[in-house]
């Protein structure tokens, strides 16, 4: 791979910014210093230093973000901040993406990557991936609710959920409620609710599959996935 290509995929900036880092004499290969861009490098097997730092390859990276309310789960967008933009800059490595859609206003596990295969094994609606989410209901949730989740939900198109676990809290004119949810459908709590006349108020996402929320990261907070996570995740 050109060492260009694979310092500006690394988040060491665009193609320009290494040129310039190669320029000035910033990157060193097996002890040698190296300044022409369109030199091939092999990642998994040469010694890269850049600014005398050691450029450790990871074909692929993962990150946990406590998604804030506010952003949106795209990887790009001409006038709303996105997820990726909460990333540090050298984090922001090529052709990371979102797993899935959060909604706007919802917050809590989201993960990102760059590893495709992974992504579709999670959202692949053949692989029914549980995902529990943390609501406050504006309304009574009541047992009847649970049986009904439990059944599946009829929602206002016609679908009906599959069977989903509902767990009351706390049922006031304001609830609390632990669902999970083997799906993915567009804003599918939010209309499961609806179906039942009550209004999700916040929705947090706490687990997708194995991938249980570090609670320690505040919103808008990130960390790299631990081996263990990535293990559990394949
Ligand atoms: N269901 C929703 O309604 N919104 C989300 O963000 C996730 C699941």
């Amino acid at each position: 791979m050109r060492i260009d290509k694979l310092l500006a995929n690394m988040g060491y900036g665009s193609r320009k910014d290494v040129k310039k880092l190669l320029k000035q004499g910033a990157v060193i290969v097996n002890e040698c210093i190296v300044k022409d861009s369109k030199q091939h490098v092999m990642p998994d097997k040469d010694e890269i230093y850049v600014n005398d730092e050691p450029v450790i390859y990871n074909e692929f990276a993962y990150f946990m973000l406590n998604k804030p309310k506010g952003v949106i789960s795209a990887t790009e967008d001409e006038s709303q901040k996105t997820v990726l933009d909460l990333l540090k800059p050298k984090d922001a490595i090529h052709h990371l993406f979102p797993v899935g859609r959060l909604d706007k206003n919802t917050t809590g596990l989201l993960l990102i990557t760059n590893d495709g295969q992974l992504a579709h094994q999670l959202l692949s609606p053949k692989h029914h991936v549980e995902k529990t989410y943390i609501a406050h209901i504006s309304g009574v949730v009541t047992e009847e609710d649970v049986k009904y989740f439990r059944k599946g939900v009829k929602l206002e198109d016609g679908y009906v959920t599959l069977p989903s676990q509902l767990e009351i809290i706390n049922s006031a004119a304001i609830s609390e409620v632990k669902i999970t949810i083997t799906e993915g459908k567009f804003h599918q709590i939010k209309r499961m609710f609806l179906a039942v006349g009550k209004k999700v108020i916040d929705l947090k996402r706490l687990t997708m599959g194995p991938l249980v929320l570090d609670e320690k990261l505040k919103q808008g907070e990130y960390r790299p996935l631990t081996k263990e996570e990535i293990e559990k995740l394949y």
